[in-house]
């Protein structure tokens, strides 16, 4: 049985029709077409008189709140939904605002493969079918020193192809106290059960022996695995059996040893004093038979799964029906060469944004805080108190977790609106700026800001205040 209130209100809901003819609707068909905004209406109009059929006491809708949502609607479906946002936090590699940031040269390589046919999987020389991972190959195999190298669509897919190919139905040895959990819950142990491997743990949370990895070792064993614990550390009585022995253990028993790094240093940010992360070159040089590592976090290229190692290993997994399923993408795959290539010519810290971030200097942070400083304080007035302050950066992207970069923020203090309403207007209207609030300031990151986007900050912060 429907209310009296339930029955005025389905009286009072406009026909499609009716909407159709108002001239504002008219106006959004003449910008596109008939059937999207006569489409966009009836849900709403059908959204409404579920509404009312679900509720006890429903309001009466205005005509101008129909308007609104379906302008809405219409935004929504014809703007960018990914879209480009300001990165004021400090994090280098913000995975929810899409790690790392492409060379000028990678930008251009994507957009040839994309604009282009091209050899993808042509030998030009020979007239034939190719394979899309000679592209790289020869470039990961100079960079690193492995004897071969693949790549696929992440390294959540590389590891997942490994365990599959090298360790189905058979035992992985693990130590406990490298079971980590990256963020958007992939866990190693899980991936363990999905692809048909049985995990073997092996030592405590906090120490794992020599001894703990020889015990566990039966003739089921089919992989020793060293996870790379990217996005934490472990501090105080600890103990972690390094790679070299691993390999010496491996040799020992006839099983091969694969690590799984994480974010794939090629550059090595230890003689910069930045964390401890190992170089894949290390990684390899060490002797592990197979080893991978993200192509979008510390290495600065586009989303990818890098595997290096021994040229068995890699022909087998490159057999594996899994690998086309887990394949890279054309434009992924020309991005990823040009970064590589700056590896090559040696010219990574000056091309790669990533790196460029990381290593910025003090005087270019500072120089950098005074501009943005000075731009903003005549818009800020007496609307706001703005000051530059001393803070971290990080690396983030689960890398390098203890890594803390002293950098400069511009601090702003709203007068007239709060500051939850600040950040929320700074956020949520493009262009969008992402920032960090403390207790009682908006800070925002100049190492993660672009001078090209000083203007912008500038004009935006401007029509906020
Ligand atoms: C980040 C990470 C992964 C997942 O890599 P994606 O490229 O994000 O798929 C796997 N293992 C470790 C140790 C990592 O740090």
């Amino acid at each position: 049985m429907l209310s009296i209130n339930q029955k005025e209100a389905l009286r009072n809901l406009p026909a499609v029709n009716t909407i159709l003819q108002l001239p504002e609707i008219k106006e959004l068909i003449t910008k596109s077409n008939f059937e999207l905004i006569s489409d966009i209406t009836a849900k709403i109009i059908d959204k409404e008189r579920e509404s009312i059929l679900t509720t006890e006491s429903p309001k009466n809708i205005s005509i101008s709140d129909i308007l609104d949502k379906i302008t809405n609607q219409y935004n929504k479906l014809t703007s960018a939904h990914l879209h480009p946002v300001i990165n004021g936090t400090g994090v280098i590699l913000h995975t929810n605002l899409g790690r790392a940031k492409l060379s000028k040269e990678a930008i251009l390589a994507v957009q040839n493969a994309a604009v282009n046919y091209s050899n993808l999987e042509y030998r030009i020389d020979e007239g034939k079918r190719g394979s899309r991972y000679e592209h790289v190959e020869e470039l990961l195999i100079q960079i690193t020193g492995a004897e071969a190298a693949l790549v696929v669509n992440n390294n959540a897919a590389a590891v997942f192809l490994i365990l599959r190919e090298m360790a189905k139905d058979k035992e992985v040895i693990v130590s406990r106290g490298q079971l980590v959990e990256i963020g958007g819950s992939f866990r190693v142990s899980e991936i363990m059960v999905q692809s048909g491997a049985h995990l073997v743990e092996v030592g405590t949370t906090n120490k794992t022996h020599r001894y703990d990895y020889e015990r566990a070792i039966t003739d089921r064993t089919g992989l020793l695995m060293k996870v790379h614990t990217s996005n934490f550390k472990t501090i105080g009585f600890t103990k972690e059996v390094c790679l070299k022995t691993l390999v010496e253990i491996g040799k020992e028993n006839n099983i091969p040893v694969y690590e799984d790094l994480g974010s794939g240093v090629l550059y090595d940010l230890k003689k910069h004093r930045i964390g401890e992360e190992p170089t894949v070159q290390e990684a390899v040089a060490a002797g592990a038979d197979i080893i991978s590592f993200s192509g979008d976090k510390l290495l600065g290229g586009p989303q990818s799964g890098i595997i290096v190692g021994k040229k068995q290993w890699i022909e087998r997994l490159k057999k594996n029906q899994l690998t086309r399923s887990l394949r890279i993408d054309k434009m992924t795959l020309a991005a990823l060469e040009a970064t590589l290539r700056h590896y090559v010519l040696d010219e990574a810290v000056e091309k790669i944004p990533t790196l460029q971030m990381i290593l910025m200097n003090q005087k270019t942070i500072e120089e950098r805080s005074q501009l943005l400083y000075q731009m903003l304080l005549p818009i800020v007035d007496k609307k706001a108190t703005i000051a530059i302050i001393d803070g971290y950066s990080e690396v983030g992207g689960g890398s390098l977790p203890d890594v803390k970069l002293p950098t400069k923020l511009i601090a702003i203090k709203p007068n007239n609106i709060s500051l939850h309403r600040f950040e929320q207007k700074l956020r949520t209207n493009p262009p969008n700026i992402i920032g960090r609030v403390n207790d009682e300031q908006f800070l925002l990151d100049v190492r993660t800001l672009g001078f090209e986007e000083f203007p912008i900050i500038q004009e935006k912060i401007n029509s906020v205040l």
